[in-house]
């Protein structure tokens, strides 16, 4: 058989309501052109994220109700220490209510002001938390990665030559930590090979530094490897994520992606005293460490989904059905980030409407079309994520680039959904002429995108 069907069925459903373009367009005026300040129940299809948005099993439901909330030592916490240290390997397992607060509590064991910190790409929230602590946080993703038509396999890979340059230069007693980031969200979803992180292990081995894996997406990564990389295609994905995590000497994890639970995080880790520091501030922020600012009942949820992510034939439907949005929009001349990443796909709204310039933000008209014509709710990442305004002279500056996100959340959208957006994406591209651009009329000092209001250039009604 050739169809790939969804490996699930459908026991409980949440309506979706149909809008009208009329009521959409109304929708946007009122929203000042932000799709963060859209309503979700005026959204038909939600592709702001893949980030807590997951439809949860009835196998997940049903440990929810053996959820046990005792504070200290509750049968949740050793069933979930349990799962994570049968699929990391790691010893030390630290609960978190998300994958940043697993990330602050981490660097700001390990971490000092001056100190250098190397990842394939850090995350926003990965690079905020190193940089909260007075540390550098560099980017040393392969060449491939910053190439959005390169169809590199592992585009994700960390350079490995840049890695170790930058530890001769700096030092190793700069350098607390290496990361590497699986798959690399910030860079496109794209995987990092076995041999990649086996390389980068073998340099922080070298120079005698610890690795942590940003596990978010590792069962995502490790269905990539066993498509791509040699050696690998008859071995299951649990065990393939258990080589990568033996490479490594502690991960960070946000249960929100490939925990597929809606909220929850974990620290893991091999090292008794980073545990020991980081447990005190978990006490200090998060909660006791059997619970770590979750309910029983999550820790339940997580433990089921992990083990739901590590499944062949979830993988092979979630990483097919992203692969089909991607392909069928780029085979009909649509530009998007290539080869389709595990979670989303990124449209390149520059080459899309290459009569808008970056200032007049492409992104931001696109994302605001794919809502327009169909309810469908994507995320800029370009000049408005990105791009500053002068700090002496107020002028504008765009972004290294202008993407719209399409992020698929997990077993939330059947084929048809897909098939919807497909269909809006085409019906945009096709009109792609007459759409204008915008302009900010008010932002915040930070994080302007989820706030700030627009307005159309020259008034003009786009589309
Ligand atoms: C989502 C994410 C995080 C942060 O996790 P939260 O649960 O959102 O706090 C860190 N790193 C990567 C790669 C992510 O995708």
């Amino acid at each position: 058989m050739k169809t790939i069907i969804e490996p699930f069925k459908i026991k409980s459903v949440e309506p979706i309501r149909m809008t009208t373009r009329e009521e959409r367009e109304e929708r946007l005026r009122a929203a000042d052109y932000n799709v963060f300040l859209l309503k979700a129940e005026d959204v038909l299809i939600d592709l702001l994220t893949d980030s807590g948005t997951s439809a949860m099993s009835s196998e997940q439901w049903a440990a929810i109700m053996r959820g046990d909330e005792a504070y200290a030592g509750s049968r949740s916490f050793y069933r979930f220490d349990e799962t994570v240290r049968r699929i990391t390997g790691f010893d030390h397992i630290l609960p978190t209510h998300q994958g940043r607060a697993a990330e602050h509590i981490l660097f700001d064991v390990v971490c000092k002001p001056g100190d250098v910190v190397p990842n394939n790409t850090h995350f926003d929230t990965t690079r905020a938390n190193v940089e909260a602590t007075g540390a550098e946080a560099v980017d040393l993703v392969i060449p491939e990665g910053r190439e959005p038509r390169s169809t590199h396999p592992f585009k994700g890979n960390m350079d490995v030559e840049a890695l170790e340059r930058l530890l001769s230069e700096r030092g190793r007693e700069k350098v607390p930590l290496c990361l590497i980031t699986i798959t690399n969200n910030s860079g496109g979803g794209q995987p990092v090979s076995m041999a990649n992180v086996r390389a980068v292990a073998g340099v922080c081995r070298r120079y005698d530094i610890p690795l942590y894996i940003d596990a978010c997406r590792f069962a995502e990564n490790a269905w990539f490897i066993r498509e791509r990389e040699e050696g690998y295609a008859d071995v299951s994905p649990e065990e393939i994520a258990r080589e990568l995590f033996s490479h490594a000497d502690g991960c960070t994890m946000s249960a929100k992606k490939d925990g597929i639970a809606n909220i929850g995080g974990f620290l893991a880790t091999d090292d008794a005293r980073v545990a020991q520091e980081a447990r005190n501030r978990l006490i200090l922020t998060e909660g006791f460490p059997t619970y770590g600012g979750l309910a029983g009942r999550d820790l339940d949820a997580i433990s089921v989904g992990l083990q739901e992510a590590l499944d062949p034939d979830y993988l092979e439907y979630r990483i097919t059905s992203t692969r089909y949005l991607g392909e069928h929009i780029s085979r009909e001349g649509v530009p998007i980030v290539q080869p389709p990443g595990g979670h989303a796909i990124y449209i390149d709204a520059a080459e899309f409407l290459p009569h808008i310039e970056p200032l007049q933000l492409p992104g931001q008209a696109l994302a605001v079309e794919l809502y327009r014509e169909a309810g469908i709710r994507g995320v800029e990442i370009g000049t408005v994520m990105f791009g500053r305004r002068d700090p002496d002279t107020g002028d504008e500056i765009a972004g290294p680039m202008e993407l719209v996100r399409l992020a698929i959340p997990r077993r939330v959208y059947t084929q048809s959904h897909i098939d919807y957006v497909v269909e809006a994406v085409l019906n945009v591209w096709r009109r792609r002429e007459g759409i204008g651009g915008f302009r900010i009329v008010e932002q915040a000092p930070v994080l302007r995108h989820f706030t700030a209001r627009f307005a159309p250039l020259n008034g003009a009604a786009v589309g």
